[in-house]
Order: C-alpha cells, then structure tokens, then sequence
C-alpha cells in the first residue's frame, strides 16, 4: 500500500515530526516552531500544537477549495496528542484546552494573513476556562476578588475571539464585502465604545467581568442581524472555521499585492499552525515579550527586549501600554523606572536568559524571540533570525567571526549592500522616520538622509549655505551650472530626472542625499514654491529627505550618524578583500575624490571624466577658456584658446595621478555636446562675449549653432575628438606631460587613456594615431624612452558591443560605460526616463529601474558578446565597467560572472562592491559545490578552506569560461 501522506507535523513535549529546514512545507514559523520543540539541542518550552502544511493549501486551491481526506483524521490525532500533554480537553465544559490559529508562509509576510485566537471558548466551556485561571485558589480560599478577576479574564478572551472570528472567518473568508464603515468589525467596535462611553470608561481594562459579558452577548446579537448566521458555539467548527480563514487570507487582496512586491510565488501557499493557547494576561505574574539575542540597533553582544506584566502579545506589538526593559542592560532614559524583568521574575528571567544563549548558538545568528510566562511559567511562541540595522549587522558579523560561532564566508553573507550603505552616510532617524507620512516619494539617487529649508537655485543655496544655514535645493531639474549651489546644499530634490540623470550623478560622487524624479513636486521658481499635493511650500520651510529610499518628509527630522562603527567596518571589508577576485575601482574627477575613494579601498580610478573640472567651486577660469574654444571661429582661434587651456587641464590631471601613487588611472577624453558648457542665460552669454573680445549677436549665433535636437546621440564623444583633433592632442599631452613630470620625479603613475561613444574601429583607429603621435613627442621632449600607459575604448553604444573583436584589435582595455548602452539598448533617454520608469517598475513592466540595476537579460546580453568577441582576438585584454551599475551590488555580481577584471563606482559606493565582489565568490562556490554529485562534494575541503582555494581556482574557471564562449560566441 502507498505511504499516507503527512499534512500535519506535530510539535510539542520535547519532540517534534519537522525540523527547522523544513521551511518550503511547514513555513517560516513551522519549521522554527518544530526545531526549537523538537531539535536535541533545544526541546524548549513551546505550547504543544501541529502545522498543516503548505501542500494543503496547494490541495485547496486546486480542488476548489476542498482539504485531502486524510486531513480529518490527522489533525484529531494531533488534537489529542496536545491534550495528553497538557491534561486538558478541547472542547471539555471542565477544563478546556484553547488554541490559536495562524498563519505561516516560506517567507515572512508581515500583517498580510490572519490569526485567531482563543478558539474553543464557547458558551459551555467558558466557566471552566474561569476555574483553571483562579486554579481553584479562589473557591479554596473564598477569594471573591480572584473569580471575578478570572470571569473578567475568561470574557475579554471571548469578546477577542468573537470579533477576530466573525471579522476573519464569517465575513473576510466568506467574501462578504460591506459597505465603507459597515464592516463587522467596526459594528462590534462601535457597541464596545458605546459600553466604555456608559461606564465612563477611558480604556478597554476598565470594564469588568459583568461589563465585558454583556458586551460579548450584544456582539453575538449584532453577528445575527449583520451576517445572518450565527457566532458558532461549538469548537470543532471554530478550528475548522479558522483553519479555513487562514488558508482564504493566502488569496486575500493585502496578501496578493505584497507577494507581488515581494516577488513571492503565488505557488507556495501558507502553512497553518494551531497551537495551544499560553496566556500573558491572567495576572501579576504573567508577562509577555518580545527580545533579541543582541541589541539589533548596535549589534552589541547583550539580551535586549520588552515585556509587559499581565498582557497579551499583542499589547506589547500596538503600543497601548509601554513596555518594560527585559532587564536592567536594556534600560534607557525613556524607561529606566520600570521595573525590568531581570528584577520582577528572576527565576523565568534566568530560563530565559539560558534559552535564548542555546538558541544563538544553534542558529548561528541573532534571533527575535516572542514569549509568555503564564502563572510563572515560561513559554517560547516563535522564533527567527532579527532584523538589524547597518552598524549591528556589520559589528555582529565581525563579533561572530571572533566567537568562532560563524565561518569568514558566513560573515561576509550576513551585511547586505544597503546596511553597509547606512555605515556610510548619516540617515534620519529610523523611529522618526517610522512616524512620519512621506509627501512624495522619487528615486533613490544619492544615499543617506538630511534636512533643511527649501532653496530653488544654485545661487540661493550658496548664499544660504554661506549664512551657516541648512538647505535642501529644490529644482526643476539640475544641469552643470548648478553644481555649486549641489555642493552648498544638504541635499538637493528634483522634479525630473532618473538615476543617472545630473543631479544623481553628482550627488552620489559627493555621497550627496539627493532624490530626483519626484513627481508629485512642483516647483514654481518665480513664485519660490513647491507645490505637493494641494500644499504650498514656501522658501525656507523644513523638509527632510531619504536618499536611499527616495521619501520626501515635511519638517525636520533628527538624523543619526551611522558611521561610527567604523574600526569594524575596515575589519569586516578586510574580509571582503580576502575573498574577492573583481578589483574595484573608483570613479573620481578631483584629487579630492580619488583621495577619498583610497581611503574606502579603491584601487585606481576607473572612470576620470575630464569635462568636471569645468564645473564647481574652482571652474571658473578654465570654464572660460572652455568657452572661449568652443565659440572660436576659426582654427587659430581654437588653438589660441587651447593653448590657454591647456596648463589647467594637466595641473588637474597631474594632481590625480599623484594622489593615486601608482594605481590605474583611466582619464576619459572630453565627452559631453560642447553647447553643454556655453551659458544659456543671455546676460551671461553677453558677459562671456566682452570677456573673449567678440560681439554678442556673434556669439549668441555660435552657440544657437551648436544648439541640437537631441544633443545625447550628437556631436559628443569621439565625434569631438574626430572633428576637432587639436581637442584630443591638447588633453593627451596634458595627461603625458603630466605623467612624465612625475615619472622625473620619482614618482609611480600610471595613467590609461580612454575614447568614449565609440562605435566604429576607425573612430577609434583614428584617435589611436593622434594619441601615439603626442606619446612620442612629449616622452622625446621630457627625455624618456617611454610613457607607460594603455589606450582604450569605452563600450557604450550597442554596435561597439556587438564588433568587439574589431575594437580589441586596437584596444588595450575596454570599458562598458553602461549608463549610455542601458540608454542606447531601451531607447531610454537617460534624463527624461524618471517620467515614466517609475510607473514601469510599479506595474512589472520592468522589475527594476535599468539604470539602477542592469539589465542582466538584454543590455548585459550585449556585454557578454562584447567580452567573448573582444578576448576572441585578445585573450588577455582588461575589462571593466564605469557606468553607475559598478555600485550596484546585483550588477557587481553579474560583473564578476561575466569574467570582468574590475568594477568602477563613485567613491562611497566602493566599499559596497567590495562587498558584492565577495559574496560573488561566496555564491558561485555554492553553486559549485551544489552542482557536484553529492558523493564528490563529501570529499570537499571543509568551509573555511573550500572558499580560499575559490580564489585560486577562479581564474581557472574564468579562463574555462572564456573558452566555452569563445566556442559559441564567434569572434567575427
Ligand atoms: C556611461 O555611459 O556609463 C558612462 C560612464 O559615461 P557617462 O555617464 O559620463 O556618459
Ligand atoms: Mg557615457
């Protein structure tokens, strides 16, 4: 005969038929619920009780809404099991046994299900529910006050359980769709407030027994009249009333729309877990908490938590009562009079204080606990990994490391990318946060948090920010004339604009708050306002802003600074470091900068674009000679105005290569439509005018002839470099000017120069002779045989990807500039794309904004092409990325899969690829080992080892890889 098969896992009294990696069938709660009854190690105190488990719901959506038969028969086995345990009955007048009901998918959904609790309590069982909670003390002792305690006890547990079943079973579950306000649970709602309002009562708990017993039967009245059925008096149809709830609330419309964004697979389904009922609230000495291995907030080693005496769970979650610290370590300002746990209930707190030890230890990992003490007596509820912040995540990490509790690998796997993000900037205050309502929300385009009075220009800003003011800019959009007023402002807010717009490019060099794209803001700059909502907001009114999450507050919020811990966070990325292949770079256009990304670990700069020292604080005067050039009419104008520029372009570069000592610096060759830097206010145009010696209409005719229509697919790049060759000359003999008065003077450079938006081998060919004309000249005229440097090409139109193998001819390394092939591949405008990506993503057009995170499908296709075609020709040639998504962690990881030598980001993003650049390794070891048939893998080296041999293994594999490609990708 077939085996049966299980739908019910039984838990309780030191055993338990599931485990704690039995997630997929029992859910999250399950499985923790049968590791911590039932694993030797643990056996804890957990009521008894069983979980249905997720293949059941699966069953019931596919049998219309029907359970197996076999189900019955379990879950009465499991019934009785519970009750042997505990000595009572479900269902018995005498001594009845209570249970909850709730739900519990694979992964956590917050809110999205339902529970019910106190199912059993009925019309005959309630009096005996009265006498267990007096536990026969009050008719021994003739104590009046301890029976009606109980009675108030016994009726304020029905009162709950007929309103959450009649809210969750009888009308959510049915499908019964009230009207606004009709609800059954607002009707209920109302009758209780009516009785507080006739007792002059101000809370819930000072109603009394009589009280809460009337209210109960005027709820079962209401049921009748609303629902047309009656609140069922009978257990058995309670349970299955619940179970049933349960299982509906998986399709329920909350549920629905958070799986969606969650991206959790309508296929899972929930578990359901029904488990003895332990109270918190039957008296002074019953408590119930909520607590945390270690503090989640600084990651320090030490019990921390809240609890309340005589109180349900639930009291503790919403806030009604204040909690208590769990003890005197946990105390704060704000609750250092209460009496803490450790002090009111030594003994429970000594158990505690031991279970919680053994269950660290057993996860490896810090958990959130939820407990009850009933009548002195300790139960456990639930257990999971706690979530954490930045700091705690990253100072647990490296503490666990030290504890020997968790391996190298395992401690690089705990921080994600956005906690070690927090360490970098200060963020507002997360509880202010959590009490405030957003105004609006744009993209998240330049982490961290600030606030200020709204400013609407550049100039606005600098003057405030001269005053010792804090101000955020608010504008239309940003452009290069704005950069002073950015860097004088806290944050800056825009209307317009995606990721890697302007304002968000500049922003997240600098490690700047900055949303961009907001839409909901209008900004109106004659008037000096910002429009949201219906709301006027004038110059100087407080706003704040999350950069890393895109939310716009009104009024100030506290900020904290984040980045103390940072000892610990040079410990934790030195791990990083030990574990990851991908070099990374850093995109850096000031001396400033490319100090700083050192400082964060850079290794060389990936990306200097030349064209940003003619925005910012010392800009003005090469701006001018920029300008001058570029309105020159004739050649021997240009060159005139070069000359002048000239010394200003190599002192810049000069200083950058000095201050990397030797690493790569790649020094992008001028990119951006010339008419970017021609002033577009007429009294600054007719300024420039008398400053160059020619006439306004002249120049005005100048720059209305470099205007174009779409200036991101025009006269930029290469094509400057094609059309005007002096442009080029003059900026390669600056770099090697540069490099060789260093080199002179003992000092290591080593500069990579790099053409962009190229898209044929010729443009490419062409900027090549120009290039090694002026190595030759300027190594000659400094005395030096050679200039060591490379020349490269950026890959950033599709059509370089796709004829790689002619560009790797001439190339000595590429670089893919993915914020113009993610342009160039969608057809995206860059700075127009925030008016609709945003709805894309909220729609599932696309999961992800694709200049936030690469398109791994589509734009990093044409990357792999570009990569097997360009080592088809040149094995050996280097490969990296500069566009944004170097700082992306997915993107960093796909980086490293491809085979890419090195990534380039902004300054404060490299310790973030730092970081994904490990756990790249870290995944693929996994998949690896995952792949091997499992008698192989038994022979595997053991952890710590098996991931310092990836290192050595992976160019290996990386070179396979290159093979294989190069086999199915032909060179053309
Ligand atoms: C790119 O296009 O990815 C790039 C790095 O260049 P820019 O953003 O300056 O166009
Ligand atoms: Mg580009």
């Amino acid at each position: 005969m077939a085996k049966q098969a299980k739908y019910v896992f039984f838990f309780g009294d030191g055993k338990a038929e599931g485990n704690g990696k039995m997630k997929e069938l029992l859910g999250g709660k399950g499985a923790n619920l049968a590791e911590m009854a039932g694993h030797p190690d643990l056996r804890l105190p957990v009521p008894p009780g069983f979980t249905i488990t997720t293949e059941v719901c699966t069953f019931y959506y596919d049998h219309g809404r029907k359970y197996p038969p076999q189900l019955k028969e379990q879950v009465n086995a499991a019934l009785r099991r519970a009750e042997k345990i505990l000595g009572r009955k479900f269902g018995d007048r005498e001594n009845p046994l209570l249970f909850s009901v709730r739900s519990g998918a694979r992964s956590s959904m917050p809110g999205m299900m339902e529970t019910v609790l106190n199912i059993g309590l009925t019309s005959k069982t309630i009096d005996g529910l009265i006498r267990q909670t007096t536990g026969g003390r009050a008719e021994k002792n003739g104590n009046q006050s301890s029976t009606s305690q109980a009675e108030r006890f016994a009726y304020d547990a029905y009162r709950r359980l007929i309103m959450m079943y009649s809210d969750v079973v009888m009308e959510k579950a049915a499908g019964v769709e009230p009207a606004e306000d009709q609800g059954i649970r607002r009707q209920l709602e109302r009758i209780l407030e009516a009785k507080k309002h006739e007792r002059g009562a101000k809370t819930d708990t000072d109603l009394d027994a009589a009280d809460l017993k009337e209210v109960c039967s005027r709820f079962k009245e209401k049921i009748v009249e609303v629902l047309g059925k009656p609140f069922p008096d009978d257990p058995v149809e309670q349970l299955w009333g619940g179970v049933g709830a349960v299982f509906a609330s998986w399709n329920g419309k909350r549920a629905i729309s958070y799986r969606r964004i969650e991206n959790i697979p309508d296929a899972w389904g929930t578990a359901v877990n029904v488990q003895a009922m332990v109270f918190g609230n039957m008296g002074e000495d019953c408590a119930t908490g909520v607590a945390f291995t270690r503090d989640p907030g600084t990651g320090d080693n030490r019990f921390y938590g809240e609890y309340l005496i005589n109180a349900q769970g639930e009291d503790v979650v919403a806030g009604i009562r204040t909690p208590a610290p769990i003890n005197e370590s946990s105390k704060s300002e704000h609750n250092a009079h209460e009496i803490s746990l450790e002090k009111a209930m030594p003994r429970v707190y000594k158990e505690l204080h031991g279970i919680q030890k053994r269950l660290e230890r057993h996860y490896r990992d810090m958990q959130d606990i939820e407990f009850t003490i009933e009548r002195g007596r300790l139960f456990m509820l639930q257990c999971r990994v706690g979530k954490r912040n930045g700091p705690a995540a990253v100072r647990m990490a490296i503490d666990m490391l030290k504890e020997k509790l968790i391996t190298r690998e395992d401690a690089v796997k705990r921080v994600t990318a956005s906690q070690l993000d927090e360490l970098l900037h200060p963020v507002l205050d997360p509880k202010a946060e959590q009490a405030a309502k957003p105004i609006a929300r744009g993209l998240p385009a330049g982490p961290g948090g600030a606030s200020g009075g709204i400013v609407f220009t550049a100039a606005d800003a600098v003057e405030a920010a001269k005053q010792g003011k804090h101000v955020i800019l608010v504008r239309e959009e940003t452009n290069p004339e704005d950069v002073e007023g950015m860097r004088a402002a806290q944050a800056i807010l825009t209307a317009r604009g995606g990721m890697t717009s302007h304002a968000a490019l500049v922003a997240r060099g600098w490690g700047k708050c900055c949303v961009v794209g907001c839409a909901a803001v209008e900004v109106d700059l004659k008037r000096r306002e910002m429009h949201v909502g219906g709301k006027v907001y004038k110059e100087f009114d407080e706003i704040s802003l999350n950069g890393s999450k895109g939310a716009v507050y009104e009024g100030k919020l506290p900020k904290v600074d984040a980045s103390e811990g940072n000892e610990t966070l040079g410990a934790f990325l030195a791990l990083c470091d030990k574990i990851r292949r991908l070099k990374v770079r850093t995109n850096a256009d000031t001396p400033e900068d490319a100090r700083r990304a050192r400082s964060f670990g850079a290794e060389g700069i990936g990306l200097f674009r030349t064209e940003h020292m003619f925005y910012g604080e010392t800009s003005e005067k090469p701006l001018q000679k920029l300008r001058k050039m570029i309105l020159a009419r004739t050649e021997e104008q240009r060159k005139a105005a070069i000359d002048e520029l000239f010394p200003f372009v190599k002192e810049d570069i000069k200083r950058t290569l000095e201050a990397m000592d030797g690493l790569p610096v790649t020094i992008r060759l001028l990119d951006p439509p010339l008419h970017e830097f021609v002033p577009h206010d007429e009294m600054q145009l007719a300024e420039l005018a008398k400053e160059i010696g020619m006439s306004f209409e002249e120049a005005k005719k100048r720059a209305d002839g470099l205007h174009e229509t779409n200036p991101m697919m025009g006269h930029r790049g290469v094509r400057l470099g094609i059309t005007y060759p002096e442009v080029t000359a003059m900026q390669v003999r600056a770099i090697f000017e540069a490099a060789a008065e260093l080199l002179v003077a003992k000092k290591a450079v080593f500069p990579e120069i790099m053409v962009p938006v190229v898209g044929v081998d010729t443009e490419l060919e062409d900027q090549i002779r120009i290039i090694a004309r002026i190595h030759d000249e300027t190594a000659k005229s400094k005395g030096l045989k050679k200039i060591p440097h490379l020349v490269g090409t950026m890959i950033e139109v599709p059509r370089a990807a796709l004829r790689a193998a002619d560009l790797a001819k001439t190339a000595q390394f590429f670089s893919y500039g993915t914020n113009d092939l993610t342009q160039l591949t969608f057809a995206f405008s860059r700075d127009d794309a925030g008016a609709f990506l945003p709805e894309y993503v909220a729609k599932k057009i696309l999961p992800e904004d694709p200049f936030q995170s690469l398109d791994q499908a589509g734009v990093g296709e044409l990357i792999e092409i570009g990569i097997s075609r360009g080592r088809g020709v040149k094995p050996d040639l280097k490969i990296g990325i500069c566009g944004e998504h170097g700082g992306d962690a997915a993107s960093v990881k796909f980086c490293h899969r491809v085979g890419m030598d090195y990534v380039s980001c902004s300054p404060f993003r490299v310790p973030i690829a730092r970081l994904a650049a490990a756990q790249a390794v870290i995944e693929e070891s996994a998949k690896k080992s995952a792949a091997v048939p499992p008698r192989r893998r038994a022979t595997a080296p053991p952890r710590g080892r098996a991931a310092a041999s990836t290192k050595a293994t992976n160019g290996a594999s990386r070179n396979g890889k290159r093979k294989v490609r190069r086999a199915t990708v032909k060179a053309r």
